[in-house]
């Protein structure tokens, strides 16, 4: 493998983004070929016994087994930790294997993990089920409430956990007040940066610790393949993270990874083209629904803060139709180009319904806490042509009597 200016960071790390994420990372083999190469390999092969034992001493660089590194793998960790200003990345087979991962490498009994009780659903079941299962005591509080985050730290915390604009609601919290409270008080700030994606917000800017990703989501664009991310710095991938990491299993296949890769090469593309879609979405059906939110518009509650976190409002948008759940699906079951699903951040424009799927696990008065109702529409704005869209939903509105 030639290492080439691609992977010294004395180089990279002066790239702006759009540079980092076409080249930033590649790593070509004797072919000099362009595209990055693909290398299905379980293992690896040294030249002697010598060399074998010099590899696992850590002595001599290099691969030895795709559970731990894996060279197109690696080209996909060194991109995004570019990206994010992160250290080292660390490549997952999914986005809660990032997730879990992320929280369990650092916890231990008698632990205690503070989070936002606006999380994915199946983050709020790790915090929930998962983490007390193993003697991990657990609260979930109002992120958006500065002194809930203050009041809520204990002698025994040791992670704060967030996501920012949170699933689906949209709600936005202050990542510099919450990494300041995590630092006063020896813990970590875990930050699940779905969302607002590497091009929008950049966690670490703020303070977090570790931030993670769905790359299924964003990353990826394209609904193929599903992978994680988690992003932080040396010292805690030493400690915690690559030990847990490269025991337990929860590496992302060479082949995802060659997806991801071609994915960063038209992700700030993309995600800017959402979010023309998603402000001229925004806009457009304001005029007819009061509770619309997106943190383009005036209305939007937490409009300052947004502002000063992302660079824009992101792709997402959440809105509530008056009439609860018959009229939310007469509107989804009326739409003809955005597609009824559950997944965010992709090509195609969809339309989910958090109340019956995503956040359906979470019990009634949980999901009304999170300002989930009967007739909330989450909005994951795709790539099709803004004024279609626009008519698209628009006459779905009109078909459900508004
Ligand atoms: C999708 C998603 C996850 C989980 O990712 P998977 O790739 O589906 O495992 C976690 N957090 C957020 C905010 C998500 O949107």
């Amino acid at each position: 493998m030639k290492h080439r200016s691609a992977i010294d960071r004395k180089i990279t790390s002066k790239w702006s983004n759009q540079t980092q994420l076409v080249r930033a990372g590649s790593m070509r083999s004797n072919f000099d070929e362009m595209g990055e190469a693909l290398f299905l390999t379980s293992a690896f092969a040294y030249e002697t016994a010598e060399e074998a034992e010099a590899r696992f001493d850590g002595r001599s660089e290099g691969f030895t087994y795709s559970r731990q590194t894996n060279p197109t793998v690696s080209m996909f960790e060194e991109r995004m930790a570019l990206i994010e200003g992160a250290d080292i990345g660390r490549a997952t087979a999914t986005g809660m294997a990032a997730m879990t991962a992320a929280l369990l490498c650092q916890l231990k009994a008698g632990d205690h993990v503070l989070g936002a009780r606006a999380l994915f659903g199946s983050c709020r079941w790790l915090m929930d089920e998962l983490l007390p299962r193993y003697g991990i005591e657990t609260t979930v509080i109002d992120g958006t409430d500065i002194d809930a985050w203050k009041n809520g730290v204990q002698s025994n915390t040791k992670v704060l956990f967030l996501e920012t604009p949170a699933n689906p609601t949209l709600e936005i919290v202050d990542l510099k007040a919450v990494a300041d409270i995590a630092h006063e008080n020896g813990a970590k700030l875990v930050v699940d940066n779905v969302f607002a994606t590497p091009i929008l917000q950049k966690p670490m800017d703020f303070g977090a610790d570790i931030v993670c990703y769905s790359t299924t989501k964003h990353i990826d664009g394209q609904g193929r393949c599903l992978g994680g991310m988690i992003l932080t710095d040396h010292a805690f991938d030493e400690e915690f993270l690559y030990p847990f990491y490269r025991h337990t299993g929860c590496a992302m296949s060479p082949f995802n990874a060659w997806i991801m890769l071609k994915g960063l090469e038209t992700l700030g593309l993309r995600v800017n083209a959402m979010c023309d879609n998603a402000e001229q979405i925004a806009a457009n059906i304001s005029d007819k629904l009061d509770d619309v939110r997106h943190p383009s518009l005036t209305t939007f509650r937490d409009r300052d803060l947004a502002a000063q976190q992302m660079t824009r409002g992101g792709t997402m948008i959440a809105f509530e139709l008056p009439g609860g759940r018959d009229q939310a699906f007469k509107f989804m079951n009326s739409l003809e180009i955005v597609d009824i699903s559950n997944n965010l951040g992709e090509a195609r424009s969809i339309a989910t319904h958090p109340w019956s799927t995503t956040h359906k696990a979470l019990q009634e008065d949980a999901r009304l806490e999170l300002g989930i109702t009967p007739g909330l529409i989450r909005f994951s704005c795709g790539l099709e042509d803004g004024d279609d869209l626009v008519n698209d939903v628009m006459q779905a509105l009109e078909k459900a009597g508004l």
